[in-house]
C-alpha cells in the first residue's frame, strides 16, 4: 500500500488512473486546477477514506497537507486534446515546465518514484514507422501543436535531467492515443467527435480525406500499462499504446458500424501540422513490462458508446 500522488487526477485518463489505484489499496492524493479535469470523473471516489482532491495548479504551487510519506507521483497534468492546448497555449507551456519541475522536487524530496506521462507527439509527424523509442521525432517547433509537442520535451528532459543529476526514480511513458469513458464530449477529439455526432445523427467531420492514421488505445489498456511501468524501475522512455493503426475515415465507417447510425460522412479541412500517420512499436513494454492492449477497438469502442448514449440521455 502506498500514498501515490497523481496531477491531473481529474481528468481522462487521470481518474482512471485514481480509480485503479483506490482499487488495489492505494491512498491517492489527486491534484487538479480543474481547467480541462472535472469534478464529475472523481465524484464517486469522493468520500473514499483513501482519497482526496486537492484543487490547485501544480504550475504555481505544489503543496502537500501533512508529513506522510509520499511513495510515487505521477504527472499527468495538462491538456491533452489538441483544441485544449490551443485553446491554453501558455498554460501548456507552464504545466510541462514549471509543472513538472515542482513535481519533480515533490518526488525528489520524498525518494518518491516519479511517472512522467509523455506522449506520441514528441514524434511529430513521423518518418520512422512504427514509432520505436530511439526515434527522436519530426516536431515542429513554432507550429500550432508545439506548445504541447515541445511541453512535453522538454518535461521529458527535466525528467531525465533530474534522474542523471538527483538520482530520481524516474519513469517516462510516451502515451498513445487512447480512448473510452469519461473523454469530454466537446473537446474536439476524434473517438468522441465520432460518437457524439454518430448518435445525434449528425455528419461524421472527416479532417482532409481522413487518409491519416492514428492507433487506438482502450483505456483500462492504457491504464494497466501506465501502473507496470510505475511498479517497474524501469526509466524509459516506454511507448504505451495499442499498435491497431486504421485511417481515421476507416475509424469513421468503424463507429458508423458499432452505432448503427445512418448519419453521413462530412469531409472538413485538415488541421496544420496534423500528423500523417501515428503507429507505436511496442516491442519494448511487452519485453519490459510484460504489458501489451487486450481490448479490441470493437470492444472498446462499444463500452465507449455505451458511456456516452448513457452520459447523453441525462442532458
Ligand atoms: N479528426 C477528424 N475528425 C474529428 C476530429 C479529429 O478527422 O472530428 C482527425 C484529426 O485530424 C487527426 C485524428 O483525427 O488526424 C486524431 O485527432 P485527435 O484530435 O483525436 O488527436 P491527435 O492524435 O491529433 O492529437
Amino acid at each position: 500500500m502506498s500514498r501515490v500522488v497523481v496531477a491531473g487526477g481529474a481528468g481522462f485518463l487521470g481518474s482512471h488512473l485514481c480509480d485503479r489505484l483506490v482499487e488495489r489499496g492505494d491512498t491517492v492524493v489527486c491534484l487538479d486546477d480543474l481547467s480541462t479535469g472535472t469534478r464529475e470523473n472523481v465524484a464517486h471516489l469522493q468520500g473514499h477514506d483513501r482519497f482526496s482532491l486537492v484543487v490547485t495548479d501544480v504550475s504555481e504551487k505544489v503543496e502537500l497537507e501533512g508529513a506522510s510519506k509520499v511513495d510515487a507521483v505521477c504527472n499527468l497534468a495538462s491538456p491533452a486534446s489538441p483544441s485544449a492546448y490551443a485553446a491554453r497555449p501558455f498554460d501548456t507551456l507552464a504545466v510541462g515546465s514549471e509543472g513538472t519541475r515542482r513535481l519533480l522536487e515533490l518526488a525528489r524530496a520524498h525518494g518518491a518514484r516519479f511517472l512522467m506521462a509523455s506522449t506520441s507527439e514528441v514524434y511529430g509527424d513521423p518518418e520512422v514507422h512504427p514509432q520505436v523509442e530511439s526515434y527522436r521525432g519530426n516536431v515542429d517547433p513554432t507550429g500550432p501543436r508545439s506548445v504541447y509537442d515541445e511541453a512535453k520535451r522538454f518535461a521529458e528532459a527535466l525528467t531525465m535531467a533530474m534522474h542523471r543529476t538527483h538520482g530520481v526514480n524516474v519513469g517516462i511513458a510516451r502515451i498513445f492515443n487512447t480512448y473510452g469513458p469519461r473523454l469530454s464530449p466537446g473537446d474536439g477529439r476524434v473517438v468522441s467527435n465520432f460518437i457524439v455526432q454518430a448518435l445525434r445523427g449528425e455528419p461524421l467531420t472527416v479532417y482532409g480525406d481522413g487518409s491519416q492514421t492514428r492507433s487506438l488505445c482502450f483505456v483500462d489498456d492504457e491504464i494497466a500499462g501506465l501502473l507496470a511501468l510505475l511498479d517497474s524501475s524501469i526509466v524509459g522512455p516506454v511507448n504505451i499504446g495499442n499498435p491497431d493503426e486504421r485511417s481515421m475515415l476507416d475509424l469513421a465507417h468503424f463507429v458508423l458500424d458499432v452505432t448503427g447510425s445512418p448519419s453521413d460522412i462530412a469531409f472538413e479541412p485538415l488541421p496544420t501540422d496534423d500528423p500523417t500517420r501515428r503507429c507505436p512499436d511496442i516491442t519494448l513494454a511487452r519485453k519490459e513490462l510484460g504489458w501489451e492492449p487486450k481490448i479490441d477497438l470493437r470492444e472498446g469502442l462499444e463500452r465507449t458508446i455505451d458511456y456516452f448514449a448513457h452520459t447523453m440521455r441525462g442532458q
